[in-house]
């Protein structure tokens, strides 16, 4: 018995988010009296698998064939059932992200396993596997026991802090019986994002929506995070008017953020962006609206127009580095 945890990477480098899931996957082995297995799929030197240790990882499974550096949901998820029926896994952890939406589902089914999307807590074992979820774009909060001999938990991203220990792994190859059509789906062109924050790995966030009024004024945007060390994003009507790529994109169908600081400008607050940014610790809105929604969701406000708030923002931060 085992818990095994799908790991993601972007060329070879493991992302945080993978990181706090091996950290999440290892504190439920040791409280089912077992140990954590992370799989990982695509070219990753040994080195940067050895990483997986120090979050609590015993072994890893690796899968090196290259055409899994892409994603092949009908491969992920050959792999994945591989990996657990070998391991006789009764816990099995991926993301709650782009790709474990599109992975963990195909799993549960496969393996008749009970699944908990948005997972945000350790499930408390004394109440019968019972776990905090997300609920209503995270609007609300749901308390689910699973009951299946099988679980599938799809942690959401930032929930937890990383804290590193000493520790190593023990690296397995893992066979896989793949099909020519578990990789059916031809990439053509991958758009690597160069020279910026990652967003899901971002401390600090400054974002900005329609009250931007068009991508000439994005600038605003850039000089304060620039200033603040911060990711930039934005909502979804910025990212499909094309003012900004499509990655920045926050919310219900964006990513989900959880940084310690988030500055929304020019955001009406509408309940589709707060489930992608409701998890930070803080957050500031600044909004010409007062009774825009997002106020009721900030920390602080300012009620104000964003053209002249943001470089006199801008200009505080520069000056208290000073
Ligand atoms: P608007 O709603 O147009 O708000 C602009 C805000 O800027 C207003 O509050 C206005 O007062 C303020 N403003 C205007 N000018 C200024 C100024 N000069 N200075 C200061 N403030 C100013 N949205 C997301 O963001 N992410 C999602 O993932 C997402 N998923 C969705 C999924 C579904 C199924 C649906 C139906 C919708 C989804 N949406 C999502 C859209 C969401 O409902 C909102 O329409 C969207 O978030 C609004 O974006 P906005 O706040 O940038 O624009």
């Amino acid at each position: 018995m085992s818990v095994i945890v799908l790991i993601e990477h972007s060329s070879g480098n493991i992302k945080k988010k993978s990181f706090e899931a091996v950290q999440y996957a290892s504190e439920i082995a040791q409280r089912l009296g077992t140990s954590a297995t992370a799989v990982v799929a695509g070219s990753v030197a040994d080195s940067e698998m050895q990483k997986l240790g120090e979050y609590g990882a015993k072994k890893v499974l690796h899968v090196p064939d290259e055409r899994l550096n892409n994603l092949h949901t009908r491969a992920y998820c050959r792999l994945l059932i591989t990996a657990a029926r070998q391991e006789n896994s009764e816990v099995i952890v991926t993301l709650h992200d782009v790709n474990g939406r599109a992975i963990a589902p195909r799993v549960a089914v496969a393996l008749k396993a009970g699944l908990v999307s948005g997972a945000l807590s350790y499930p408390d074992l004394d109440q019968g596997f019972m776990i905090k979820k997300s609920v209503f774009s995270g609007k609300a909060f749901a308390f689910v026991k699973v009951t299946t001999a099988i679980k599938v938990i799809m942690l959401v991203p930032n929930t937890f802090q990383l804290s590193k220990t000493t520790g190593s792994v023990i690296i397995e190859k893992l066979s896989v019986p793949f099909e020519d059509k578990d990789f059916a789906i031809k990439v053509t062109e991958v758009n690597k994002v160069t020279g910026q924050i990652p967003l899901a790995d971002a401390e600090l966030v400054v974002s900005g929506g329609r009250g931007l009024k068009g991508p000439e004024n994005w600038g605003l945007i850039e000089n304060l995070a620039k200033e603040l060390g911060a990711a930039t994003a934005c909502s979804r009507p910025v990212a499909d008017a094309h003012w900004r790529p499509h990655h920045e994109h926050v919310g219900q169908t964006g990513g989900t953020i959880r940084p310690n600081l988030y500055i929304a400008a020019g955001i009406s607050g509408a309940i589709q962006h707060l489930a992608g940014v409701s998890g930070s610790k803080t957050i500031v809105v600044i909004n010409k609206d007062p009774e825009a929604p997002f106020f009721k969701a900030a920390n602080y406000g300012v009620v104000g127009d964003v053209m002249e708030v943001l470089p006199r923002l801008t200009e505080a931060v520069r000056k208290f580095k000073e």
